[in-house]
């Protein structure tokens, strides 16, 4: 697949197009530009930028591609890539919004538990809050498992547990809920917002 647009590319044109004259950019050497004394000194604004690595935009399984740039190890700027073929550069406004919500001083990092009857919210390792999921789930549904209706008929099923999806969850993702959670825990309610 030819690529539409390379990253040297980019550079090349906020080169020609915003930072030096035209004199400069390899037009006619004899002409000056039309510039304010403040358009010549505007530079690139992503200039500043000594990395730019490469992601997927985290909020929907389209997977748009993002371009992100970073100074001294601190993110400065994401958007898209335009060498991507789903997104070609661009992103929705949930996509555009990446770099605010990941910079965001409320953005919370820590797992919060608000224990029943409590009113206030305790931090919590990660793990402890992955083994008590795992506790009540296995709980719940062995409490609640049933093997056969009154009649005898065999369902194997509980009806207690539900998951629900979102549309990040990928392929193989899903794969692996509807393998665990029907088969393996009995779950019927099983859904997903991108309707899997
Ligand atoms: S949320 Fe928007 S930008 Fe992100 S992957 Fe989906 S469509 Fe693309």
């Amino acid at each position: 697949m030819k690529l539409r647009h390379t990253i040297a590319d980019r550079v090349a044109g906020f080169v020609r197009d915003w930072s030096l004259p035209r004199q400069l950019a390899g037009e006619d050497p004899t002409r000056e530009a039309a510039q304010s004394t403040m358009s010549r000194q505007l530079r690139p604004r992503l200039e500043e930028a000594d990395t730019i690595g490469t992601s997927i935009c985290p909020y929907c399984a389209v997977g748009c591609a993002q371009l992100v740039y970073a100074k001294a190890g601190n993110v400065i700027h994401i958007e898209g890539d335009p060498r991507s073929p789903i997104n070609e550069g661009t992103l929705c406004p949930k996509g555009a919004a990446t770099f605010g919500w990941l910079t965001s001083p409320q953005r919370l990092t820590k797992v919060r538990y608000r224990a029943p009857y409590s009113e206030s919210w305790e931090e919590r390792p990660l793990g402890w809050a992955m083994d008590r999921i795992a506790y009540l789930v296995k709980r719940t549904r062995d409490e609640t498992f049933v093997s056969n209706l009154p009649d005898g008929t065999p369902v194997n099923h509980t009806l207690a547990i539900g998951s629900l999806g979102g549309a990040t969850l990928d392929n193989e993702e899903n794969y692996l809920i509807k393998k665990l959670f029907g088969a393996g825990l009995g779950m019927v309610w099983i859904e997903n917002q991108a309707r899997v």
